[in-house]
């Protein structure tokens, strides 16, 4: 239901994509408005005409993914006999934004559930809960209803973090929402962040964990929350820290400081250094030993150095990411985290005592204050007046150009050792001993 204030016309609309879901108006059926005339579609929106302080109600069908869904289907809705699971973008009409339209409003959200179901989304557990929200808020959230388990966990600074789960996985909620409050925390004091939100992680069980093979986990950033869908009976893991220290990061790395548009052509930045810090302070604030941290990098750098699309420009990320995710995707975390890893050495041989970390909390808190953006041509310029003149040049041959990321020797010293001569190049413990064969 929609309060529509003083005007006469009004306009709802749906994303127009969304991960798997390459046409989402194509999912809304059977829209039923009350209240006002009109509801013909135009693209993505549907344009109503009605009568000054009008309360519009609409109802409308959508369409979800089968069940159990399959885990790259995890982002469709997914309605279950125990549980329903939605990302906004992918199912909610929202009020159009621009053209005069407000840029927020108050938005209540009373769940309707079957006996035993509970509801949490990104901005509130429980049955009934209330936000001042844009928008785009109200979409880039997550929905999630069923029997659900909750466990809540103290965060530095003061605030709150609730975990809400489907009730059906292996490990305990506790465990999971300690573990990532103690991230949280982690990263808050490395950023120096005093003003971290409540926030919310969901998770939904989504396809199987098979010994051997990797974990197929998904997770999506969103507001204030991240949204996960685990196997079952998977057990807490390494993939899982990885996953959410990534996911947490973005809260300054994409949603403090945004990238500029078009992201993809800032997805080195965006996601490879979002990934660089997730990894590096998983090891430095003591959850992972060195080994641990050698493991997933030197799985990234046989990666990089068998990527045919090594090499690919911005451009050509940005043409060919999605279709190519195993070589054009993955490019863009590869080097972003091998940059990370060098420009940190180089900023503190050259003098820089913070290293990267300086840049990187300039361009967070201009993002912060200013709204800057992250664009190449504002990380290129801020990183040449904060980390020296050595920077622009390094940025133009391994951003601009694409020209392969080589690391020293003693990028992670001294916890770790890049042993250059082996191809690929791989991180080692120094002084533990080698292991035997290939
Ligand atoms: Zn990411």
């Amino acid at each position: 239901m929609w309060q529509t204030g003083p005007r006469d016309a009004s306009a709802l609309s749906v994303s127009e994509q969304f991960g798997p879901l390459t046409d989402v108006p194509a999912q809304i059926g059977d829209l039923r408005v009350q209240g006002a005339g009109g509801g013909q579609r135009r693209g993505a929106a549907w344009l109503l005409r009605h009568r000054p302080n009008a309360t519009v109600t609409c109802r409308y069908v959508v369409s979800t993914a089968g069940q159990p869904p399959a885990p790259s289907q995890w982002l469709r809705p997914v309605v279950t006999p125990t549980f329903f699971h939605g990302v906004g973008n992918a199912f909610l009409l929202v009020p159009h934004v621009g053209a005069g339209y407000p840029e927020t409003y108050d938005v209540l959200l009373r769940w309707r559930l079957p006996a035993g179901w509970r509801g949490a989304c990104s901005w509130g557990v429980g049955g009934v809960v209330s936000d001042r929200l844009s928008p785009a808020d109200v979409r880039h959230s997550v929905y999630l209803a069923g029997a659900l388990r909750t466990h809540r966990a103290a965060l530095a600074g003061g605030g709150e973090l609730t975990l809400a789960m489907v009730d059906a996985f292996a490990f305990d909620a506790a465990r999971l929402a300690d573990l990532a409050a103690t991230l949280i925390t982690d990263q808050c004091d490395f950023m120096r962040e005093s003003r971290f939100p409540p926030f919310v992680i969901t998770a939904m069980p989504a396809g199987r964990a098979v010994p051997g093979e990797t974990t197929p986990i998904g997770g999506l950033g969103l507001y204030r929350s991240l949204a996960l869908a685990l196997p079952a009976e998977t057990p807490i893991t390494d993939t899982i820290e990885h996953l959410l220290a990534h996911e947490i990061f973005h809260y300054w790395n994409g949603r403090l400081l945004r990238p500029a548009d078009p992201e993809d052509l800032v997805a080195w930045f965006t996601e490879g250094l979002t990934d660089y810090y997730a990894l590096r302070l998983l090891h430095e604030r003591g959850r992972w030993t060195a080994d641990t941290l050698a493991v997933w990098l030197n799985r990234h750098l046989a990666a990089y150095v068998e990527n045919p699309a090594r090499n690919a420009t911005n451009e050509e990320i940005r043409a060919r990411r999605r279709g190519a995710a195993k070589t054009y995707g993955e490019v863009a975390y590869q080097r972003g985290l091998l940059l990370g890893l060098r420009w940190h050495r180089l900023a503190r041989d050259r003098g820089v005592s913070d290293g990267l970390d300086r840049l990187f909390r300039e361009l967070v808190e201009r993002g912060r204050t200013t709204g800057l953006r992250a664009s190449n041509d504002n990380v290129r310029s801020i990183g040449t007046r904060v980390l020296g003149a050595w920077f622009a040049e390094e940025f133009d041959r391994h951003v601009a150009r694409g020209d392969t990321v080589e690391l020293p020797e003693d990028a992670l010293a001294p916890a770790l050792r890049l042993e250059r001569g082996v191809v690929p190049p791989r991180f080692v413990v120094p002084g533990a001993v080698a292991p035997k064969g290939e």
